[in-house]
């Protein structure tokens, strides 16, 4: 399907939809900011309560499930295209030069940690598991697209679950990359997260930033951000609000992230880095570990 197809698509869809209730897909609260609108029909908004930023109005679950299996086709960073057998070669052979290795952000917030044991969700082709195998890091993934997850467990040799109760449990970090933006349920993904931890295991998710010192610094980014395929857009206050009872640390950034300031973290207390500009949100939290009310 073509970009403009796409588009087309997403806005009629949104028309037929324009007369949904409005409410957060994270509390259910009916109290919101308006953020922004685009195309007249959609908005983002950001409910009172929560403080989750979301698109107005939402997809049901039976049109995601379609689309992430058929249709979504966006070729950012491999994404989503696999390449072909000699492609693939060199690739491996060069450990995938263009893609980030979040192997020192993932040590680093995990000081002295050996056999270290990380779910990839929102693997797609599992590019990113090779990658962290590499640096000693027991990483497996779950992928919801069928086609690519098969091809990540046949030419990467990497486990690769598509199925959610496949995913196995035990794991030191639940990593997700550029994934929490685009999920209508973040309690439940939160909850299984929760069920595939150990006690103090990590998560770790890495997405855009829509905080409003972002916007302030580039509003065109900010702007084409959120939409269609992402219709969380979250910020530094719905994270907080998200990890209220559990150690964190949220803090936003370009590439690359200061590892000094991940690794100095206690795991323990509630940080907030100082600088809510960057480019990326990135959330590290401890679900399984409630912080006792004072
Ligand atoms: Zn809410």
């Amino acid at each position: 399907m073509t970009g403009i197809t796409q588009k087309l698509n997403y806005l009629y869809r949104c028309l037929l939809a324009s007369g949904q209730k409005k409410s957060c897909p994270y509390c259910g609260s009916n109290q919101f900011d308006l953020v922004q609108r685009k195309y007249l029909i959609t908005t983002l908004l950001k409910c009172k309560h929560c403080k989750l930023q979301h698109r107005h109005p939402k997809d049901n679950d039976a049109f995601l499930e379609d689309f992430y299996q058929e249709d979504y086709e966006v070729d950012v960073e491999m994404m989503t295209d696999m390449p072909d057998s000699v492609t693939l070669a060199k690739l491996k052979e060069q450990n995938f030069p263009d893609l980030r290795d979040f192997s020192p952000i993932i040590k680093a917030a995990l000081p002295g940690r050996k056999d270290i044991r990380l779910v990839d969700y929102g693997c797609s082709w599992g590019y990113n598991i090779y990658k962290l195998q590499q640096e000693g890091i027991a990483a497996s993934g779950y992928e919801l697209s069928r086609p690519r997850a098969a091809y990540g467990r046949n030419n990467l040799a990497v486990a690769i679950a598509d199925q959610e109760q496949d995913i196995p449990s035990g794991n030191d970090v639940f990593f997700s990359s550029h994934v929490i933006e685009h999920l209508p349920h973040i309690d439940k993904f939160i909850e299984f997260c929760k069920s595939r931890l150990n006690p103090d295991g990590l998560f770790m998710a890495f997405c855009p930033n829509g905080s409003k010192e972002y916007r302030k610094r580039d509003e065109y980014t900010y702007t084409v951000t959120w939409g269609s395929l992402h219709p969380n857009y979250l910020d530094v206050e719905f994270a907080q609000y998200l990890f209220r009872n559990n150690p964190y640390l949220i803090l936003t950034s370009d590439w690359p992230y200061n590892l000094e300031e991940i690794g100095s973290w206690d795991g323990k207390s509630q940080v907030v880095s100082p600088d809510r500009g960057g480019y990326e949100l990135l959330i590290i939290a401890k679900p399984n570990i409630l912080i006792p009310k004072t």
